[in-house]
């Protein structure tokens, strides 16, 4: 861990400034021999928490000037000695800045390291480093909020609180079983239940944060779906923006799926335009519309579109039977031309009317999705599970808890229960990375870019 490392931290292109992060023991020896300060103090002079401006030399001639800060450990991102050089924008200057510092026998930061070092030296819990990378690639602004509150510790605060409940029980448990002659009391076998039911639950309640986790990392997943021609792709293109989708009026233009990223006040969707689902012998088609029940089937949001301006059939009628109620918005699209059926025909409590031609009552229906996404957020304050693998130690903790239940429930020894809660605690260690593998480890930060 003694190797200094060093990275360009901002991203890769033109821009007004850059940052070049420097971390390790010899950190701030390496920049003396790079940096001349304009007037005062080398960087081995420097208090923490302070900057200079100076140049950046190379071969005896100055590169650029910049404003260099250092940060002593443990007080800095990664717990070691750090120094970051604040220089002019643009690839080439920064690339050779980079050089000139990795000249000095510094070595170029691996993907997730300078964050990797903040987790090994105590500085961040897993779930907070995870956090960092969902910082990076957040979009939309609740994910960006999410994120926030679960570096600033949320989760790991939550299953702290769990992980303490379990190490009290197993203190109870552990003191009735190695001191049977002392005058202890029995352990309470109800109040036992009780408190791993409690735990039981409140787990569950953490464990059920992961819907809405993936959507804010990956989108609402939402599917127009409906019969030919009633303006699906009319409507792709007018949330999308631009002319993605083909808009025709020969029934079953959109034979695959068409998806495109957009947002929607702080929502992040993922739109999209299915093939129009109709009974059809063509067999390209029909493949088609099959992906389009599927898309239905998996999709977060459904938005369903009904053409009002021609008579309702036994294809929308198909349609309305197999929508997942609890994630449909019902639409009824042309509202520009004359309508041949009323929108309450459809039996839907709550039905937009809009025209996706001319635009007409579209910021109802995106006002409509985003209580649709606030009904399902989850106060990020309160922690959440954030990925695959939170989930999977999550759950396996919850299995454990549930197995000690079992065992009390079946009049097994206080062992048995002692095994299941000690899986538990274990489980919940790897969750926020005070037991963890180095492969675990390394994988988390795989998906981090470098410099960070
Ligand atoms: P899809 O097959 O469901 O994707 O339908 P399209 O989006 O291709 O639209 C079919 C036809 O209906 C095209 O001629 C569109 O211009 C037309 N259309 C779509 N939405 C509207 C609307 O709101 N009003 C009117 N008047 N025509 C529409």
């Amino acid at each position: 861990m003694s190797e200094t490392i060093a990275a360009i931290a901002t991203p890769q292109g033109t821009g007004g400034m850059a940052v070049i992060r420097i971390s390790g023991t010899t950190a701030i020896s390496r920049a003396d021999q790079i940096f001349q300060p304009v007037r005062g103090k080398l960087p081995s002079e420097m208090e923490g928490y302070t900057c200079a401006y100076g140049y950046v030399m190379q071969d005896g001639r100055r590169l650029d000037d910049v404003v260099l800060t250092v940060f002593r450990a443990p007080h800095s991102y990664t717990g070691e000695d750090v120094v970051e050089i604040s220089c002019h924008g643009g690839r080439y200057l920064t690339e050779q800045i980079l050089r000139t510092v990795l000249s000095t026998d510094v070595r170029l930061a691996g993907a997730g390291e300078f964050t990797k070092r903040a987790f090994l030296n105590g500085k961040l819990s897993l779930t907070q480093a995870e956090a960092v990378a969902d910082l990076i690639s957040a979009s939309g602004e609740n994910a960006m909020k999410a994120a926030r509150s679960l570096r600033d510790g949320a989760t790991y605060r939550r299953i702290s609180t769990f992980s303490q409940t379990l190490l009290v029980l197993l203190s109870d448990l552990a003191v009735w079983a190695d001191y049977p002659d002392e005058d202890i009391p029995d352990v309470d076998g109800g109040a036992l239940e009780n408190r791993l039911s409690t735990l039981l639950s409140d787990m569950r309640g953490l464990l059920s944060t992961y819907d809405y986790g993936r959507i804010l990392r990956e989108g609402l997943h939402t599917a127009i779906v409906g019969k030919p021609n009633v303006g699906k792709s009319t409507l792709f293109n007018a949330l999308s923006g631009y002319e993605r989708s083909i808009v025709t009026d020969i029934a079953g233009t959109t034979r695959d799926v068409v998806e495109e990223q957009i947002r929607i006040g702080g929502v992040t969707l993922r739109l999209s335009d299915t093939a129009g689902v109709r009974d059809t012998a063509e067999q390209i088609e029909r493949i088609g519309v099959e992906r389009s029940w599927k898309y239905l089937e998996d999709a977060d949001l459904v938005l369903a579109v009904f053409d009002t301006s021609r008579n309702l059939d036994e294809e929308d009628k198909t349609l309305l039977e197999r929508l997942p109620l609890e994630r449909t918005i019902c639409i009824c699209n042309k509202s520009d031309l004359n309508a041949v059926w009323q929108p309450d025909a459809l039996g839907f409590s709550d039905v937009i009317e809009i025209s996706a031609k001319t635009g007409d009552k579209l910021p109802q229906l995106e006002a409509a999705v985003e209580r649709f996404c606030s009904k399902r957020a989850v106060p990020a304050e309160d922690g959440l599970i954030a990925n695959e693998r939170q989930r999977g130690c999550l759950m396996a903790a919850i299995d454990c808890v549930q197995e000690g239940l079992d065992a009390l429930h079946m009049g097994l020894a206080y062992d048995a229960v002692t095994v299941s809660l000690d899986g538990a605690a274990d489980a919940l260690l790897q969750l926020t990375g005070e037991r963890i593998t180095d492969r675990v480890v390394d994988t988390v930060f795989e998906r981090f870019c470098v410099g960070k």
